[in-house]
């Protein structure tokens, strides 16, 4: 089957305007269209040969290159199929662009594939939830006492006393959308809109329950366990999914979503999975040596200190971090350490460090490493 020329399809000369081509379109559709031809195949092949034409001819760039290279320039659309892989939904999508909003044809067009009665859904909740490093570290079930709307037990969220006192919507007759019709120069045309008598549920209840007040929903408490994985931090948003608020008359329910709030740690301080503490040790310590006992999040672990340690070094504690939310492994705990240096001495310690202040071991001798320290440490503790 060979094509037919775009502007002999519209019924248009070859210099029509923009306006022309629309409203030449507009009085083909109309003409062919499936509801007023049903059962009529060669007005739904003429019906889809107007709106491939109008497709191709509105669109300034593509009706050049029909100009120029007739058919033959419109690429994989000439190929006999539809234009532009254009099929009946495209075709009714453009619609609202050429009537002006709406629907062309009410609802009746479509096959009936899309329902346009409305569902209900319940609004999401938000609630904080704080935690320590320790159930952080290894995630905890958490009870919280939500105050939200739940279905009403009564009426089992339907919001009618005997749980069927429903009829029809007279006003849309179930469907949850009304048409309107109008009178133009150009025939009958529809628009349609969500029905005001009944919300666009399509029905309506005739003997309201009067704990909800029909509405089938009311305001309650209700405690939800979450499980909170180990390793979620600050500022993270978990979503338990139909938790939140109830929706009316048996829709679909809002989702809680809960955000991680942490609680400082007394002495450790979290970046990422690792975990920071800075140690102080006494100036003998540092050079004698020592023991010390370092705070993780379950308990205490003993680490020797070796004689000659300087200030600024970092000890790493592999896998005494945080475990990562997502299962990769485990942080370390980074302790930095310090060394006390006293404000005050009593004459008598006075006297030992005026001994030591010139004693030949007590001067600064750092090896070309330590003196390139800071650089590498500078980004631990801020
Ligand atoms: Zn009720
Ligand atoms: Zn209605």
């Amino acid at each position: 089957m060979s094509k037919r020329d775009y502007y002999e399809v519209l019924g248009v000369s070859k210099s029509a305007s923009e306006a022309e081509l629309k409203k030449a379109y507009r009085k083909k559709a109309i003409q062919f269209h499936p509801d007023k031809n049903p059962d009529d195949k060669q007005a739904e092949e003429n019906f889809k040969e107007a709106a491939e034409a109008y497709e191709v001819l509105s669109n300034p760039e593509k009706r050049q290159r029909y100009d120029q290279f007739g058919h033959a320039g419109m690429g994989g659309a000439s190929g006999g199929g539809f234009g532009g892989g254009m099929n009946m939904e495209d075709i009714f999508s453009h619609f609202g662009d050429i009537f002006g909003g709406g629907s062309f044809f009410g609802g009746g067009f479509g096959g009936g594939g899309r329902s346009s009665r409305r569902v209900n859904r319940g609004s999401n909740l938000r609630v904080k939830v704080k935690l320590t490093l320790k159930e952080i570290a290894e995630g905890v079930e958490k009870k919280i006492k939500v105050k939200k709307y739940i279905e009403c037990n009564s009426c089992n969220g339907s919001g009618a006393k005997d749980g069927s006192s429903f009829s029809t919507c007279s006003t849309c007759n179930g469907s949850g959308q009304v048409t309107r019709v109008q009178n133009t120069i150009l025939g009958q045309m529809q628009t349609a809109s969500t029905c005001p008598s009944c919300n666009g549920e399509g029905k309506m209840i005739t003997n309201k329950c009067t704990s909800c007040a029909g509405e089938g929903i009311v305001r309650d408490e209700e405690v939800i366990s979450i499980n909170i994985p180990a390793g979620v931090a600050e500022g993270m948003q978990l979503s338990v999914s139909g938790k939140g608020n109830a929706a009316r008359r048996g829709g679909i329910n809002g989702d809680l979503l809960i955000l991680i709030q942490e609680e400082e740690h007394p002495e450790l301080v979290r970046d990422e999975n690792d975990l920071l503490y800075n140690l102080f040790i006494s100036i003998p310590d540092s050079i004698l040596g020592t023991a010390v006992e370092i705070p993780t999040i379950e308990n205490k672990v003993k680490v020797k200190i070796d004689g000659g340690t300087q200030p600024g070094k970092i000890l790493r504690l592999r896998g005494k971090g945080l475990p990562d939310v997502n299962g990769y492994g485990r942080g370390d705990l980074l302790v930095k350490i310090n060394v006390w240096v006293p404000n005050n001495v009593s004459k008598e310690e006075r006297k030992v460090l005026e001994k030591l202040q010139s004693s030949e071991s007590f001067q600064p001798k750092p090896s070309s490493q330590e003196k390139s320290f800071f650089k590498k440490v500078r980004n631990f503790f801020e």
